[in-house]
This record gives C-alpha cells, sequence and structure tokens, in this order.
C-alpha cells in the first residue's frame, strides 16, 4: 500500500457542511463513526443555502399519489423526528391554486385518497380557516407544519464537534480512489485527507468534485431570494393577522409587531429563477416577492406598503427531474452522495438521514459496500419506502451505463 506516512485514514470523509453534511454527520454518528472529517469551502458552517432562517415543511399535495407526494409525506415525518428540536409555528395553511374552484368535499376526497388523515392535513373553507390560522383565505390546513432555522442546526452540530473533526476554507478540488481508499485534494492538489468512504454533501460542488472521477450530475443552481418587509400598523395588510405559515404562489411566515414603532417585519418570498447563482438582492426580486404575496391575498392590499428592509438571497441545487440525488454510486465503492435538496432541503435531508443510518449499519455488519443496494431499513420500508421510491432517489438514474438499482429492505 502507498498511504502517506504523516496521516492517517479517517473512516469517513464529508464535503460540505450545510443541512446535507449534518444530516451525514448524524447517520455516522448513529453508526458510533467519530474518527470523520468534515470540509468546507467556507469559513464555518452553514454559509451555502443553508444559510436560510425560515425554511418550510409540509408535505406535498400531489395531483394523485405522485412519487414525488408519497416520498414527501415520508420525508415529512422523518423531518418531525430528527429536526423536531428546530421546529417553529403551530401549522402550516397551503392555498390552492386557483381559490375560486376549491371545494372543501372534493379535496377532501383527494387528499385521502393519497393517503392523507383529515386530522393532519385539514381542508378548511375561508371563514373556518380564519379562526384557525388568522386569515380567511381556503386552503389545507397542516398542523404539524412549520418552519426551521437551517443555520441554526448546521451551527450547533459542528461546533458539537472536536476541532480535528473539521475543517473550514477549505475547498476540494478533486478526489482520487487509489488503495481502497478515497483521496479527498484541495486547491493547490494537496492531500487534505483519505478515507474508506466519502460523502459529497456540497450541492451543486458535488457535480465538480464527482466529474474529477468521471461522474456527471446534470444539477443546475435555481437562484431564490425571500424578502423582509415591514408595514405600517395603520397599512392595508394589518387587517390580516396570519398566526400560522402560509404557502401557495409565495409564502410568508406570520408578521411579527415590533415593539415601540408599532411596525410589522414580515419574511416572505422565495423567487425561482433557473441557472442563476448571483447572490446579491435584487430589486426586481423584492418587486416579485410583493405581486406574489398580493396575489395570495387577493390584490385587497397595496403592493408598494410592503417596504423592503432585509433579505436572504440563496441558490438551490436542483437536479432535473427536481428530486434529491442520495445514495451509494453504483461502481464507485465507498462514495456516496446527498445533494440536489432543491426547495425541500427540510424534508429531503431528514429523509437522507435516516436511510444512510441504516446502509450504513447494513454495511458495516457485512463488512461490505453495497453501492448496487440501498438499505433503507425495515421501519422506512414499512411505513411506505418501496422500492421505486427509493430508487427514485438513487444517483444511478443519471449514470451512463447504470440501470437503476433496486433497493433491497432487510426483513427484520
Ligand atoms: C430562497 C430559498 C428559499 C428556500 N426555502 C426553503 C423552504 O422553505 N424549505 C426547505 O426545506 N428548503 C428551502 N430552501 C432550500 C434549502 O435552503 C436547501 O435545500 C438546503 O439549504 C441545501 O442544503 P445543502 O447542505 O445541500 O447545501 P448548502 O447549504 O449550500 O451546503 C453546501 C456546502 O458545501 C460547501 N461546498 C461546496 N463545494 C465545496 C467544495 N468543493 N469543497 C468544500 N466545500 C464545498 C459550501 O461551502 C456549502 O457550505 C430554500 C432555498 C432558497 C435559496
Amino acid at each position: 500500500m502507498n498511504m502517506p506516512s504523516t496521516q492517517k485514514p479517517y473512516d469517513a470523509i464529508v464535503i460540505g457542511a450545510g443541512v446535507a453534511g449534518a444530516a451525514i454527520i448524524k447517520a455516522l454518528k448513529n453508526n458510533n463513526i467519530d474518527n470523520f472529517l468534515v470540509i468546507d469551502g467556507a469559513p464555518g458552517p452553514g454559509q451555502g443555502t443553508s444559510g436560510h432562517g425560515f425554511a418550510l415543511c409540509h408535505p406535498y399535495i400531489g395531483r394523485g399519489a405522485s412519487r414525488l407526494q408519497r416520498l414527501t409525506m415520508l420525508a415529512f415525518k422523518e423531518a418531525r423526528q430528527i429536526w423536531g428540536d428546530y421546529w417553529s409555528g403551530t401549522g402550516v395553511l397551503h392555498l390552492p391554486r386557483d381559490p375560486k374552484t376549491f371545494s372543501k368535499s372534493y379535496m377532501s376526497e383527494r387528499l385521502l385518497s393519497q393517503g392523507f388523515s383529515l386530522d393532519n392535513a385539514k381542508p378548511l373553507e375561508p371563514e373556518e380557516s380564519l379562526g384557525i390560522t388568522g386569515v380567511p383565505l381556503a386552503g389545507t390546513f397542516f398542523p404539524e407544519g412549520g418552519w426551521i432555522d437551517l443555520k441554526q442546526i448546521t451551527q450547533d452540530h459542528f461546533a458539537a464537534l472536536e476541532e480535528k473533526q473539521k475543517k473550514w476554507d477549505c475547498l476540494v478540488t478533486k478526489i482520487l480512489h487509489k488503495d481502497k481508499h478515497w483521496h479527498v485534494y484541495g486547491v493547490n492538489g494537496e492531500l487534505i485527507g483519505f478515507a474508506k468512504r466519502l460523502y459529497l454533501a456540497n450541492a451543486l460542488g458535488a457535480r465538480t468534485v464527482a466529474a474529477s472521477v468521471g461522474i456527471d450530475f446534470p444539477l443546475k443552481p435555481v437562484r431564490g431570494q425571500l424578502s423582509t418587509f415591514s408595514y405600517a400598523s395603520d397599512s392595508s395588510w394589518a387587517r390580516f393577522k396570519p398566526t400560522v405559515a402560509i404557502s401557495g404562489k409565495a409564502y410568508c411566515l406570520p408578521p411579527v409587531n415590533q415593539a415601540g414603532n408599532r411596525a410589522y417585519q414580515w419574511p416572505v418570498g422565495s423567487t425561482y429563477d433557473e441557472n442563476e447563482d448571483d447572490l446579491s438582492v435584487w430589486d426586481k426580486s423584492h418587486n416579485e416577492n410583493q405581486m406574489l404575496i398580493q396575489e395570495m391575498f387577493g390584490d385587497v392590499c397595496e403592493a408598494n406598503e410592503l417596504q423592503p428592509i432585509d433579505a436572504f438571497v440563496g441558490v438551490r441545487c436542483v437536479a432535473k427531474d427536481r428530486l434529491p440525488v442520495m445514495g451509494p454510486i453504483k461502481g464507485y465503492p465507498g462514495l456516496y452522495v446527498l445533494t440536489a435538496l432543491g426547495s425541500r432541503g427540510v424534508m429531503w435531508s431528514a429523509l437522507a438521514c435516516q436511510m444512510y443510518s441504516e446502509h450504513l449499519a447494513e454495511e458495516l455488519r457485512h463488512s461490505a459496500f453495497f453501492d448496487e443496494r440501498f438499505f433503507a431499513g425495515a421501519r422506512l420500508a414499512g411505513a411506505g419506502l418501496s422500492d421505486d421510491l427509493a430508487s427514485a432517489l438513487l444517483p444511478a438514474r443519471f449514470l451512463a451505463g447504470t440501470s437503476n438499482s433496486k433497493p433491497i429492505f432487510p426483513s427484520g
């Protein structure tokens, strides 16, 4: 073996200290692996898209029981469990595409046919909604929905690590598999570390790193801007008092009434600019958020009464089929990925945490790499994570010459 004499192998290396990296770290720790290294090119954790303080979380309502709908139902439950300590809010009201055609009985049937319980997904007519959500808007209310401060998750999870387990300001430029270990290199070609297991949890950066070993992930950037607006207590907006988060063409959190100056502060977002990665604040995006929220509230308020006072701008990483990319990479034993979390970082990271915990446990039990299989565990399988759903997440779906690998679920 031709190992560098001054360095010892890690059991695992994780590239990326966003919420994806935090989920992987949890999975490693669940399997009693502590000899790992997390690397990020930024000066600290949560400086990428996971700098987001108000990431909403509720299941998706599809037209039918689509893969996305079934996966988000499962992932939502995992998110409540994995990120439960970070949960804020007392529900999310999800607005219909066309409020004029909304019917409570039709929506109830649709939700039931998709496997929802009407206790956890309640269709509401406007008057009923007013009493529960503070706004007279029809929609489906998810009482367990809420939002999460992703930055807080990353800060807490990476602050808890020992100094030797993390490395910041360290951009990975390439990786190489030799002597049964994944070698990770920095900008000057220097070896940062090597390990039997390497996790690419670095959003769009996964594309560049994976390309260095001939893997092409079709990922693209989608810029988003969340505006914080302020409005006065005599504004037309002040007649609405949403007490829960609302999601529709845009989303908003309950406005906060600032002590002293009687003005309200209101996070409203988010724009969706495909193939854009500019992180500066755009006036155009503030205007778009004003227009979207005005449409949601039925044009009875003046958009220009909302004054932008702050913004969060981030770049989502999205795969061409809009599902996350997660799992072992076929043909590359010990190489795993968790990227393309899109606009559902809360849910997909939680689902990945559970799936990786199970997969790793299975690999350790057998002292083997299962790069063609994804062990999701008996509990998730029992909860409805069928073969076709788990396969839909695997990176194999994009790799030339590899058919979708079939996940195998242990029966115990
Ligand atoms: C405006 C907006 C609104 C959103 N709203 C929601 C929402 O309501 N609900 C929700 O669930 N999600 C939402 N999201 C999505 C969510 O923020 C993301 O899915 C999530 O933060 C992605 O986490 P990540 O860890 O994959 O990526 P990141 O947080 O970007 O982390 C990737 C890390 O990898 C590092 N990195 C990259 N390349 C390298 C390299 N070569 N070497 C070393 N380090 C590297 C980066 O520095 C970065 O820290 C929103 C996103 C935006 C932009």
